[in-house]
């Protein structure tokens, strides 16, 4: 059997990073199987539904490497929808409804105050052939599916065995008045016609569930296996919406959040191991397993996804660092990349370190400290400047003013780099090109 699993985001939106966690985990899934994963485009709702958004979702999946062997849209395939409503409605199971909103309001809260659970109470059904007509000669109706009261159970791949009583629910509408299918039976007509295996989505549709289980099974197709799992919620446990400014991909990607941080922090969060840094998907397919996250909702914080993003550049290797550096004409070399990596947390730090580097810093002076700069200045080594040049040059300055320690070195740092911390100034002084900074630049004036 082909593993075949999807990503069905609706195209009303920017992706956030709980929708780009259930992409990953679907991807994660497929991959680790050796099969295939699709991207579906829920967008039956024209209204809200936009190109650019189906744009936005394709390149956030493209920048986190997420590739897919195939891509559909819903607005395609009615044809599909629409044959399996007949099917549904030949069995039965597909009834028409004319309660206006307003209506099924009043009802609810009827049945609230009568301290019964505020489901449908399925007035439609019991409509004759004449009682049909009528109403059909005013409007048309929506439809909605008849639920079978019973227990549906599975096994879930997050969250173990699971239950839902389908006699607590409403049925479902499928079809809303004015003819448009919805989601619930066209993700269970698309998964279908795919052969979806495996659907890997949040715990929000945990209800969804019983009620598709029961759809599959009405139309003769065997359901897949679901898996459920907690929702992300921000920083402070709000929960994640398409709304939520600062947790949008193109947010993070400002912030100078790398895709295999994203990714590493994604792939753990809220499982038994603590997210580590990852250099490559690979390694996160070969680790990833449903079973081990939890049920409790977690905390997604941007600011672990910039401190994994540090992590991520420490260990990357030059090779790999080369292209992104000299996207930002920064490509100074392999001991260039080697010396600064510690102390960035984007590739735009980096280009800053390669700037003062290639060009010379503006000397960052203290107005106490301007004339033990200038006389130092004045006895920097000559160029070339070897790794022995930061020792040679802070032992001469040592000796001729007595200052030590950090007294010594730190205005010695920033006027030579602008800077009050960074890479070790004993290999940043061999990759210095720009002009250094001369006694008259600093001395008071
Ligand atoms: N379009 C649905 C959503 O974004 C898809 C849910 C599913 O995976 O079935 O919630």
């Amino acid at each position: 059997m082909t593993v075949v699993t999807r990503f069905a985001p609706s195209p009303t939106g920017l992706l956030h990073v709980g929708n780009l966690r259930t992409a990953l985990f679907n991807w994660l899934f497929a991959r680790k199987a050796g099969g295939r994963f699709v991207l579906r485009l829920d967008d039956t709702d024209a209204e809200r539904s936009r190109p650019e958004f189906a744009d936005a979702i394709r390149r956030d999946l493209e920048w986190m490497g997420l590739d897919w062997d195939q891509e559909l849209r819903q607005s395609e395939r009615m044809d599909l929808y629409r044959a399996r409503a007949e099917a549904l409605r030949g069995q039965g199971r597909l009834y028409p409804c004319w309660e206006t909103p307003d209506e099924l309001e009043r009802k609810r809260r009827l049945r609230r105050m009568q301290g019964r659970p505020p489901i449908y109470d399925r007035a439609a059904l019991a409509l004759d052939e004449d009682e049909r007509a009528r109403l059909g000669a005013q409007r048309p109706p929506h439809w909605r599916f008849l639920l079978e009261h019973r227990r549906e159970g599975w096994d879930d791949l997050f969250l173990g065995p699971r239950e839902v009583d389908a006699a607590s629910m409403s049925d479902p509408v499928l079809i809303r008045e004015d003819g448009q299918f919805l989601y619930t039976l066209c993700s269970v007509a698309d998964d279908a016609d795919l052969g979806v295996t495996h659907v890997l989505r949040g715990a929000d549709h945990v209800s969804n569930t019983a009620v598709q289980m029961q759809i599959f099974r009405a139309l003769g197709a065997e359901a897949p296996v679901f898996g459920h799992h907690a929702l992300l919620t921000g920083p402070g446990g709000a929960p994640l919406s398409k709304r939520l400014g600062g947790l949008s991909l193109a947010d993070l990607r400002a912030q100078g959040v790398e895709p295999m941080a994203l990714a590493s922090i994604l792939a753990r969060l809220g499982g038994a191991a603590a997210p580590e840094p990852r250099l490559s998907l690979r390694e996160l397919i070969a680790e990833f397993d449903p079973a081990a996250f939890g049920a409790a909702p977690a905390a997604f914080d941007p600011a672990d996804a910039r401190a994994m993003t540090a992590r991520i550049l420490r260990l990357t290797p030059y090779e790999a660092a080369a292209p992104a550096l000299a996207a930002r004409n920064a490509d100074l070399g392999p001991r260039f990349w080697e010396t600064v990596r510690e102390n960035v947390a984007s590739w735009d730090e980096a280009a800053a370190w390669a700037r003062i580097l290639r060009e010379g810093a503006r000397p960052d002076v203290a107005p106490e400290d301007r004339a033990f700069v200038a006389e130092a200045l004045a006895l920097l080594p000559p160029r070339p400047w070897d790794e022995t040049a930061w020792k040679r040059w802070t032992d001469a300055v040592k000796a001729a003013s007595g200052r030590k320690g950090r007294a010594l070195f730190m205005p010695l740092r920033k006027a030579l780099t602008g800077k009050g911390s960074g890479p070790d100034m004993s290999r940043l002084m061999p990759l210095m090109q720009g002009p250094a900074p001369r006694p008259e630049d600093v001395s008071a004036d």
